[in-house]
């Protein structure tokens, strides 16, 4: 049982030399996939409504550095139980085993917790993106490249730091709102329109920009009925 973070020196499971089947990595949270995941994607063996991805520039915590950067490409992950973070949703508590153990991905074959060093070599190459996968399903590439020129995580992230420190706040909070509005009403009108199962959605879309204020340091908040954006204390 693997996940996708390399466990760290001072993991309490990294004694020993084999793996003990405990289970403590996938409780960390489902891998990031690599080209070579493909064919169980496409196969079917792995569902694409079971992924979530983080989308080029959007800030990610990287496991081997240890630090919150600008993703370079998309990553696709394995969502969590619990939406999209906590313990890999492949993975049975009950009875500490991995539900997908002959298909699992590459990297929870080859992490080793006590020697993460082909994990680290792996980390950051060959990932896999939506572009990879989006002919399935059909139609919907074209969407994808305007949401991500529409929703631009580094245009966000300039629009945060005017809201956190620019004089001209309140004309960025409003183009801020404006992109949250526009990312939450694409995924409403595709699925209307498509009939599409709202499982693919934060495959396609990634994760509502709605949710992620807190990586920017700021929080929506709804006053009088109004939704306004604040910088977080
Ligand atoms: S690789 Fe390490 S953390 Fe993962 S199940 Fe095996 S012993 Fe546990
Ligand atoms: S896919 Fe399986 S081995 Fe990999 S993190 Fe999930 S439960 Fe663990």
């Amino acid at each position: 049982m693997m996940s996708v973070h390399a466990p760290q020196p001072d993991d309490a499971t990294t004694t020993g030399s084999c793996c003990r089947r405990c289970g403590t990595c996938c409780h960390k949270g489902g891998p990031a996939l690599h080209l070579q995941d493909r064919s169980l994607l496409m196969s079917g063996k792995i569902p694409v409504k079971r992924l979530f991805t983080i989308r080029q520039g959007e800030p990610a915590y990287d496991n081997v550095r240890g630090v919150i950067i600008p993703a370079q490409t998309d990553i696709l992950k394995i969502k969590g139980i619990a939406g999209d973070t906590g313990m890999c949703r492949f993975f049975d508590p009950v009875r500490c085993a991995c539900r997908i153990y002959a298909f699992r991905p590459a990297q929870c074959r080859v992490l080793t917790c006590w020697n993460t060093a082909a994990i680290r070599g792996m980390y950051d190459r060959d990932r896999l993106t939506r572009g990879h996968l989006l002919d399935r399903p059909a139609g919907l590439r074209d969407l994808v490249d305007e949401h991500q020129a529409k929703c631009d995580y580094r245009q966000v992230a300039y629009l945060a730091q005017r809201i956190r420190k620019g004089p001209d706040r309140l004309a960025a909070v409003d183009s801020l709102m404006a992109v949250i509005r526009y990312d939450h009403s694409l995924r409403q009108v595709t699925v209307e329109r498509t009939r599409l199962d709202a499982e693919l959605l934060d495959f396609l879309f990634g994760r509502p920009i709605s949710t992620m204020m807190q990586m920017f340091h700021l929080r929506l908040a709804k006053v009088d009925g109004v939704v306004t954006i604040n910088e977080a204390v």
